[in-house]
């Protein structure tokens, strides 16, 4: 959460770990700028109005960037007019919220963007090639049989089943599952894939993980059909 307004930044940073939510508050962009450079968040809350560059600025440059294109971001401001909340979006905000605001109305709007922009940071359940998934309780099953994986591989997992089909880097599958991209090597990745795909082979799903070469991994429900006879 970026509010200079430390008592509004208080009773949002209360109300959001009330929600199960882990939050780090910074007052100014230069701050935000370094907060996000160390760990990219599943989501920003972000203040309009702040000293030096306004919440503006700081959306449209994070849009700017590979790292941070996709990063969800709410803009909080005590503007209510028309103009300035198409200002926001065009900044590429996910979302506009007008002060003051109800906590649970801000809970809602950061379910509903996450849910879009984010699926893998949602509590929702996800379903896909045969295997649930449910975050809540942090489990993963296979027609009533349960798949034991380790934290990192669950979140991969999670990660992979919340973009079916679609090819991913190491280096993006660094910054949106571990969150961090600067210290760990690309082939921690392939450790954890691999990981992975013996957690799931019991259960036969090994194979929804994908190698795409010279690309990086996907799931993929598109399987060939090894049942067919010639
Ligand atoms: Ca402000």
């Amino acid at each position: 959460m970026v509010e200079d307004e430390s008592a509004i930044a208080e009773l949002i940073a209360i109300n959001l770990r009330h929600n199960g939510h882990e939050v780090a508050v910074v007052s100014d962009a230069s701050a935000a700028q370094a907060e996000v450079d160390r760990v990219l968040p599943d989501l920003v809350l972000l203040d309009w109005m702040l000293p030096g560059h306004s919440g503006v600025t700081l959306a449209r440059s994070w849009r700017a960037q590979a790292r941070t294109r996709d990063l969800p971001i709410i803009i909080l401001t005590a503007r209510a007019q028309e103009a300035d909340k198409v200002a926001g979006l065009d900044a590429g905000a996910d979302d506009y919220l007008t002060k003051p605001f109800s906590p649970s109305e801000l809970m809602a709007r950061i379910r509903a963007v996450l849910r879009r922009k984010a699926p893998q940071a949602s509590d929702v359940a996800v379903e896909a090639g045969g295997l649930v998934l449910d975050p809540a309780t942090h489990r993963v099953h296979s027609q009533g049989v349960e798949v034991k994986l380790g934290p990192t591989e669950f979140r991969l997992l999670h990660f992979f089943m919340s973009h079916p089909e679609r090819v991913h880097n190491r280096a993006h599958l660094l910054d949106r599952v571990w969150g961090d991209h600067v210290f760990i090597e690309e082939r921690t990745v392939d450790v954890h894939v691999k990981r992975l795909r013996e957690a799931l082979d019991p259960v036969g799903c090994a194979r929804l993980i994908e190698t795409v070469r010279g690309s990086g991994y996907r799931l993929t429900l598109i399987l060939p059909s090894t049942s067919s006879q010639a």
